[in-house]
């Protein structure tokens, strides 16, 4: 006799270089965190870090295909840095990761003062290539491209907020814990993408990643 209504699901899981696979316990986001973004809103105050979630299992690993979502018209591609978590809250390495997006459901959730759930956490929103273990990232080149041609080309050191300074705020609001992943928020040039399109992305001397939408 099972002990469940019906049989637990895997734990989604991130290939990590020369480790094991990395479990993933949850997905935290930040908002802008870009300079050029910043400089779009016309403010020049460091405001807090702000934060959204998606489910673990929206996880896409590396090699595996996203199909196009449902319920949107303007699915759109953010490149980023993703933080890996580890024992006792500390960094376990990094990867690179796609915030994706249904742009138009979130300008909707904008406009009414709703929360971001629907344009941010839907099934297979979080591509993500294979972690690597590193203490830390310098200025590294952070780019995307679709179909070859590069939409997104900036340096981690344009991030507003930098890696330590997001563990930090976010270990604020959450007790951070072995498993945790953070998406660190993108650079200008985010854009639209259709069934057929190949996405690639990387992050110098972090990985890379590429994936087809279907
Ligand atoms: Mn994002």
């Amino acid at each position: 006799m099972p002990d469940h209504a019906f049989p637990l699901r895997p734990t989604p899981t991130v290939p990590v270089e020369g480790d094991k696979p990395f479990p993933v316990r949850r997905i935290l986001c930040v908002g802008r965190n870009y300079a050029a973004h910043r400089a779009e809103m016309g403010g020049d105050d460091r405001d807090p870090p702000f934060f959204f979630c998606k489910p673990a299992d929206a996880i896409v690993p590396p090699g595996q295909d996203v199909p196009y979502p449902s319920a949107t018209s303007d699915l759109h591609h953010e490149i980023e840095l993703v933080i890996a978590i580890g024992p006792g809250g500390s960094v376990f390495g990094y990867a690179v990761g796609v915030d994706l997006t249904r742009r138009d459901l979130q300008a909707a959730a904008k406009a009414k003062g709703q929360p971001w759930d629907a344009a941010k956490g839907f099934d297979h929103s979080a591509p993500i290539s294979a972690i690597r273990k590193l203490d830390q990232v310098g200025d590294a080149k952070i780019s995307l491209s679709v179909n070859g041609a590069v939409k997104q080309s900036a340096t981690i050191g344009d991030m507003i907020w930098s890696a330590d300074e997001i563990v930090a705020e976010a270990g604020k609001l959450w007790d951070l814990q072995a498993g945790d992943l953070i998406y660190t928020g993108t650079p200008e040039g985010v854009g639209p993408l259709a069934r057929g399109d190949l996405v690639e992305g990387s992050v110098e001397g972090v990985g890379s990643l590429s994936f087809r939408i279907v």
